[in-house]
Order: C-alpha cells, then structure tokens, then sequence
C-alpha cells in the first residue's frame, strides 16, 4: 500500500512518506518543499517553484497563499476563461504532490493520502480540504490537525510516558496553538487549541516590502502602496509588486540568520525612461520594529489560550516550534519567555506536520494510535427568531453526541425543518455557517408545543450526523450524514439534499444485445455522475424475477461490482422491481429517488401503475427512462411527472439521460 503524509500549507507543501522505517520527502525541483502557488496561462497549468519565477512575467495569472480562503465560498479568481475557488487551487498543488508520488512509488496501486489541517479549520475547510484531495487522485484516509501531526512526528523520536505539550504552529498564512497530553507514542488527546487563521509568515513578508517601500518614498518619492499612487500601469504594477514581495520574503527568512541584510533589487520598475536598481539594507531591528503588531498578535494568541481553560503556563512540559515562520529568533524568543522554557525545536520545523502525517498515513504505524480531539467549533440547529441552540459544544472531545427535546411552533403543522449551522452565535444564526438540514415530514398533527427529538453526533472522521424523529410516530424518523465533503449543502442559494437512490434496471430477454451498453452506463452513474460519498445508492434488476443486487449504500466499489454481475434474464415484471424499490426506500435516511430503465412494457401493467402510484404517494420521485420501440405515453405516467421521462432511442442513450437526472435534481 502506497501511503503518503501531506502537509498542505498555505505557502509551502510537503509530502512525506516511510519507507522502511525512515523519513522520505518527495522531491519538487530537487527540493522537499512545493511552494502551494499555481500559474495558469494560456491553458497551461504550472504549480510550485516554476509559477513562482514565471509570475514576475505573468502577476495575473498567479495564485498564492489561497489557503488563507480555503472555503470561502465566495473567494474566486479568475484568469483567462477560468474561474478558479481555493479548492481549485489546493487541488492543482495536490495533483502535483501526486505526480511526484507516482513516480517515487513507481506502481498503480493507490495512493492513501493524510493530509493536515489547521486545528482552526472548520466543518467547511475540512470538507473543501478532503475534496481537493480526492481530485487530485488520493485516497484521503483522514485529515489531521496539524498540532496532533506535529505532537505525533515529535512523540515518534522524543517517546515520554505522559506529557503535556504544547505546539506553536506560525505557518505562511495561518497561526495555530494547541496543547495536547500524549501518552507513550499511541495517545494523543488534544485539551485546547486556539488561533488565528489570518496571522501567519505572509504578514512579516508585508512588514518587510513596507519598509522598502517607505525607502523608495523617502529617497526618490515614488510610492508603490497603491496603482494610482505608483503611477504605473495595471501590468507594470503587478510585476512591481510581485517582485517587492518575491525580494521581501527572501530578506525575511535571511534576517533569521543574521543581524543585517542587504536588499538589491535590479530592473525593480519603469523609472525616468529607464528602469529603477533599490540598493538599501535592512536591519533585524528596523524589521521586528515594522512587525511588531503582528508579534504583539502571537503573544495575545498565547495568553488567550489559557483564559477560559484548566490549565496554566506552568502545566506544560514541552512547548514545540512548528512552522517555517517559527524559525524567526523572535518567536523562539516570545515563547522560551511567556514558558520559562526553551523550546524543543531540534526537527526541521517545515516537516514535523508532515512527518506526523506520514505516520498515520502508514497502516502499520498509525495502528493502536488513538487520538482524541475537540470540536473547533459548536454546532446547532436554527430556532425561532434566527437563533441557534447548540447541541455539541465548542472544546467537545469527540466523538460525541447529544440529544434534545424541541416543540413545534405552529398548530397542527405536518413537517418541520431542522436546518444545521456551525458556529458561536446564538442570537443570530445568519452569522453562522449553514452545513445542511432536511424536512421532517408526517409528524402528529397536533397544538403547538408538540416533541420532537433531535439528535447531533460527531464521529471520528469529522462527520456530523443529524437525527430527527417524531417521538409518538416511531416510523417518522429521519437521520442525515453532515459529511462535509457534500459540497452542495453549504452553498446559501441552493440547499440541495442527499438522495437515496433506488436504480432499476430491465435485464429481460430483449436486453441480450444491449444489456451492456445499459451495464456501462450504470457503472458510470455510480462513478462519475452520482458522489456515492453523499448519495446512497441501491440497485436492482428486473426480468421474470426481480433481484435486489444491492442494498442503499455508499460503497461505490459494491455497486459497481453489483452491475458488473448481471446477465440477461426472462419477461419484464415491473410491478415486483417496484415493490422491491417500495421496501427499500423505506429504510431512507434521505431525500428518496427511484430511476427505472427498461425496454419493454410491464407484465401487468395495471399492479405496476397502481406500485408506482404507492412510491409516489409516499413521496418518492420517480424518474423513468424508456429505449425503443415501447409504450412511452405509458412508461411517461409511471414518472413523477412527464419532466422525469426520459425517452430514448436505444441504450447508447442511456448515460445522457443518467446526466439529465442527475443534473435536474443537482446531485
Ligand atoms: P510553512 O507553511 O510552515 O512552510 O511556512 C512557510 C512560511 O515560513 C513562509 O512565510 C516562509 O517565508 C516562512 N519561513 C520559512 N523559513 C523561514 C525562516 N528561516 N525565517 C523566517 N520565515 C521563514
């Protein structure tokens, strides 16, 4: 099993993996770090090293730190005919770290993938995190807290029976704290973390380009903090400041090293008909003095994580520095005096997060390692007057679970809405992020003030599982998986639900010659048009004996291998395949949906007209695909409507009609 630890940072990746029994990193332009930049140009995509020499040329077309955005959903760039979000970016940097991981394994067999997050990353960042993953070709086993990744690297080589530690994450783009108690290499139980996403090494990059610009005000009065002031062109601009924060971040890291540097910039920009040369020096001073809010910002980060908390300064053993930026003295500095102690810092602090992942990628080592984290956030469900109750806290371990007892609002209403958000405020939930929700439908009709249950749990891979259920029905139950990778639910327009699918199709005598084309179409259904990681799918065929091949389920593998089983049959009794879809839906969770595909007509068409009616009425939607030569006016009124026909020539047709499905209900 190819396994492999990927620290995805906001300005440097690095994928590590063990290859008997040691630390290797995979190379990028010889080096152990993939800058996470990405330059697209005339559809050409170039990521890392490279996007970053060529964006002096091309500022425009350059993306970096896209982390620091990562699922926000309303954070795009756009560069030539494409749009691209921060999972866009984060996959491409990912595809690239899989090339690489392709060759060193030099094999086909999957790759199993961590990669780590900030221990601030929300439900949502987590979700977009897993799904960059994922297109880029990993199997994303989980994602990891960077402080865990990094307290499990640092436990590998420094094994204690019990220790308190406590990690100090200052990254490119993000600022992350956390204390944790591992016990001998195999606990790890986080007890706080705290943060801040919008602190990290691009704020010292800043720092450093203020002073050369105060320079190039001072000495020849050009002043470049804004296009209009610089008097320069849009493109000249971008390629000024491209290479003022180039130089900038350069000048930073050497300043960790000495007291003094000197800045050359040659060809900085156009400057009296001719180009500007900047010769100045900067000292470590001049640099802590221009950076000192953002220093000031890491001290409060530190004593803020103890407010509120059981524990002080004094109950921690070990403090350890992680993140490139934790390499500047005055970090070390800060925290060797906020401790009183010196912190551990012996590990190449750009690969310990890393290091931590390669360890629970790799099955053998990660197993018996049991990590307890905490929620990052609160989550609850929006009551009356746009207010959130909580039903998991903030600091949880998890998993966890809770349930409470909430009253319906209105006399004798039917269904209610549970609507899940992610978050702190309970006055008012639009300042929350929505993660999903779904309809209770045919509670008891009764006053105002009538039960309902509510139940929220938080699983180990970070899915939430909402459940409602009316306590005087047993049957009107209905249970969701918040897994965040489902896209759809987060966006505010369009609050798309998971379906449960019941997929129907005709393997009767007619179908010798075309049943696999149908089998093809099936198979690309499940594997590329549905997310059977959101979607549940059962299948099922129909000739003179109805076979169900597959349960409601997510396991794609399953289903495919169920499509692959199939072989021709006998007539065509449609009225048993509806039965069977009856049944099964019955054990829904989700929004219910049931495709048939067929080529002939029904047995009986009179008890499959009066099953299909049963679904219907049950609120099941039925989508029917009729090929050939058949009776489409009658196949057309078994569909939930005559918009949820699909009438087809032949079999060739059939993943068309699939996508039409799949993209009219946006699954
Ligand atoms: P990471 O995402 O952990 O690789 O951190 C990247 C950040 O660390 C970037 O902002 C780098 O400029 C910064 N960095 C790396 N090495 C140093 C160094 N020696 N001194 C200061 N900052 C550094």
């Amino acid at each position: 099993m190819n396994s492999i630890g990927i620290d995805l940072g906001t300005t440097n990746s690095v994928a590590c993996t063990i290859q008997h029994g040691h630390f290797e990193y995979l190379k990028f332009s010889g080096k152990d770090l993939l800058p996470s930049a990405i330059l697209y140009t005339k559809g050409k995509m170039t990521v890392g090293a490279a996007a970053k020499r060529k964006a002096i040329l091309n500022a425009d077309n350059f993306i970096s730190s896209a982390k620091t955005y990562m699922g926000d959903h309303k954070q795009t760039w756009s560069i030539d005919d494409k749009i691209f979000t921060p999972t866009d970016v984060a996959a491409e940097v990912l595809k690239e770290i899989f090339k690489s991981a392709r060759k060193f394994f030099n094999n086909d067999d999957e790759i199993q993938a961590v990669i780590t997050v900030p221990a601030q990353f929300s439900f949502d960042q987590i979700a977009e995190t897993k799904k960059a993953g994922k297109i880029a070709g990993f199997n994303v086993k989980q994602v990891l807290a960077e402080p865990i990744a990094a307290a499990i690297a640092y436990s590998f080589e420094n094994t204690k029976p019990k220790e308190k530690i406590y990690v100090v994450d200052l990254g490119g783009g993000t600022f992350d704290v956390a204390l944790l108690e591992s016990r001998g290499k195999n606990f790890y139980q986080t007890l706080m973390k705290d943060g801040d996403r919008t602190l990290g090494g691009d704020d010292f990059d800043k720092a450093v380009a203020n002073l050369i610009m105060r320079e190039l005000r001072k000495t020849i009065g050009v002043d470049l903090s804004t296009k209009e002031k610089s008097g320069l062109n849009a493109n000249e601009y971008s390629k000024t400041l491209q290479k003022l924060y180039n130089e900038a971040e350069k000048i930073k890291c050497a300043l960790s090293n000495s007291e003094t540097e000197p800045v050359d910039i040659i060809n900085f920009f156009p400057y009296q008909n001719g180009l500007y040369d900047l010769h100045m020096t900067i000292t470590r001073d001049e640099f802590l003095a221009e950076a000192a809010p953002y220093v000031r910002k890491i001290e409060n980060v530190i004593r803020r994580s103890f407010e509120d908390t059981n524990f002080s300064e004094e109950d921690v053993d070990r403090v350890i520095l992680v993140g490139g930026s934790a390499n500047m003295p005055f970090v070390r500095n800060c925290v060797k005096k906020f401790f009183d102690k010196e912190p551990y810092s012996n590990m190449d602090l750009s690969k310990l997060v890393a290091m931590g992942a390669a360890i629970m990628a790799d099955d053998e080592l990660s197993n018996g390692i049991e990590k307890h984290d905490i929620i990052s956030h609160s989550f609850g469900i929006e009551v009356l007057d746009n207010r959130m109750e909580k039903m998991l806290q903030q600091n949880d371990e998890y998993p966890c679970e809770n349930t409470e007892i909430f009253y319906t609002v209105k006399d004798y209403q039917d269904s209610v809405e549970i609507r899940a958000y992610e978050g702190e405020n309970t006055e008012d939930v639009s300042q929350n992020r929505y993660i999903g929700g779904f309809v209770l439908k045919d509670i008891e009709r009764a006053p105002a003030g009538k039960e309902i249950e509510i139940r929220f749990s938080f699983d180990e891979s970070c899915i939430l599982h909402v459940m409602a259920k009316d306590p005087k029905r047993p049957n009107v139950y209905m249970e969701i998986d918040l897994d965040p990778t489902f896209e759809q639910q987060r966006s505010d327009d369009e609050k798309v639900k998971p379906y449960d699918i019941v997929l129907l199709l005709d393997n009767s005598g007619s179908m010798w010659n075309s049943l696999d084309t149908a089998k093809d179409a099936c198979q690309k259904l499940i594997s590329e048009m549905i997310d059977t990681s959101i979607h549940r799918v059962a299948f099922a065929t129909f000739e003179t004996n109805v076979h169900l091949h597959s349960h409601l389920t997510n396991n794609q593998q399953q289903l495919i291998n169920a499509i692959n089983s199939v072989e021709v049959g006998g007539s065509t009794n449609m009225t048993d395949a509806f039965e069977i879809a009856y049944q099964e839906i019955s054990r829904r969770k989700a929004e219910p949906l049931v495709i048939i595909v067929t080529d002939g007509m029904p047995d009986n068409s009179s008890t499959t007209t009066n099953k299909a009616e049963q679904l219907k009425r049950d609120g099941v939607k039925i989508s029917a695909i009729g090929a050939g030569k058949v009776d489409h006016q009658y196949l057309a009124s078994l569909a939930s409507s005559p918009q949820d026909y699909y009438q087809i020539i032949d079999m060739n047709g059939l993943a068309d009609a699939f996508k039409n499905i799949v993209n009219g209900l946006r699954l």
